[in-house]
């Protein structure tokens, strides 16, 4: 089976890719490389393109035979879609529609989507479980709702088949190295804790202090990079089984503040890091943790870096290999 990867020079994308692989399928990946890195691809397997494009897309699907698509391809700085939400519409969305479209002219099928837990808003009960209502609280959280709705209606229209992943704070990188989280700008807490451990910047800002939680800081759900491509193969065979379409939360159903992940960031790199005390950042809800009881079981995915240290850990050996610390990671 070949699968198309819609952003697979990403952070989350290329690992899918691997694991793609790793699991005998073929991958062919599509990327704008506007955020993708060339080199975590396969110069061979790498078709440098926009989902913009609908002449390229048609030619995708003729001159390839897919099975199946992954789509990870979106722009995803919740800052930045306030500020421009046609950005996040145009590319999230409206190029979500020609995938889709070029998908059904070639009677493509089966569809893996990258949603994300911004879709729930602020929570109104935690865990958060998949029938929690979706009110999302900025653009980039509602150009994902607005696909799962395409999806649905696609479903229930033609015959489209889809899995989709809520996604709760994607962290950590393939132990066997290669690829990682380089987002430019960085705005994620794990790398820029490094970042601050390492020295690559002074200090670390924590966003708002006085949140109801136990020690005033914001409490998020981490998940392995590799768990959530992991979760992408199994939601692939699911299809490929005839299992129906369907949404899944993909987390670690617990949750760490963010004086906790700089605590374990402290332990892990065994380096001292500098913390400022600062304002809330817009937007944040105090507490995102999800229930990913309904992926567990229905789709047996057992998430294999449960701890935050295991997260961390990973996480620093690409971060010391991407700035030439460590000759391999
Ligand atoms: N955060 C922080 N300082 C930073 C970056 C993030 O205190 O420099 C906090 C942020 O407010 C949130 C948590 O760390 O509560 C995780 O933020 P991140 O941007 O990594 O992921 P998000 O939860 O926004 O998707």
């Amino acid at each position: 089976m070949k699968i198309l990867v819609t952003g697979g020079a990403g952070y989350i994308g290329s690992h899918a890719v691997r694991r793609l692989k790793q699991a005998g399928y073929g991958t062919l990946v599509l990327d704008n490389l506007v955020y993708g890195h060339r080199e975590y691809v396969e110069p061979d397997e790498l078709i440098t393109g926009d989902l913009s494009n609908a002449a390229l897309l048609k030619d995708v699907f003729t001159s390839h035979r897919i099975d199946a698509v992954m789509h990870f391809a979106a722009y995803a700085y919740v800052g930045e879609s306030v500020e421009n939400p046609a950005k996040y519409y145009r590319n999230n969305v409206a190029a979500t529609l020609n995938l889709l479209d070029a998908m059904r002219e070639a009677d493509v099928n089966k569809f893996i989507f990258s949603s994300t837990c911004a879709t729930y808003g602020e929570p109104e009960q935690t865990p958060i479980t998949e029938t929690h209502p979706q009110s999302p609280v900025n653009p980039y959280g509602w150009s994902k709702v607005m696909v799962e709705k395409i999806l649905h209606d696609y479903a229930a229209a033609y015959k489209l088949k889809y899995v989709a992943f809520r996604y709760f704070n994607a962290a950590g990188a393939d132990p066997a190295g290669g690829i990682g989280e380089d987002h430019n700008p960085e705005t994620h807490l794990i790398p820029l804790v490094l970042d601050a451990a390492m020295g690559k910047r002074k200090q670390i800002t924590i966003y708002g202090t006085d949140y109801p939680t136990p020690d005033g800081t914001c409490i998020r759900d981490y998940i392995h990079v590799s768990d959530l491509a992991e979760a992408h193969v199994l939601g692939l065979k699911h299809l490929v089984g005839g299992g129906e379409s369907d949404v899944f939360n993909l987390g670690n159903g617990g949750g760490f503040s963010v004086r906790e992940v700089i605590e374990v960031a402290k332990k892990m790199t065994g380096l001292p890091v500098e913390v400022v005390e600062g304002e809330r950042r817009a937007g944040d809800p105090a507490m995102l943790v999800g229930s990913a009881a309904k992926a567990k079981q229905r789709l047996g995915w057992t998430p294999e870096f449960s701890g935050l240290e295991k997260i961390i850990s990973t996480a620093w050996a690409w971060h010391q290999h991407r700035f030439g610390i460590k000759k391999e990671v």
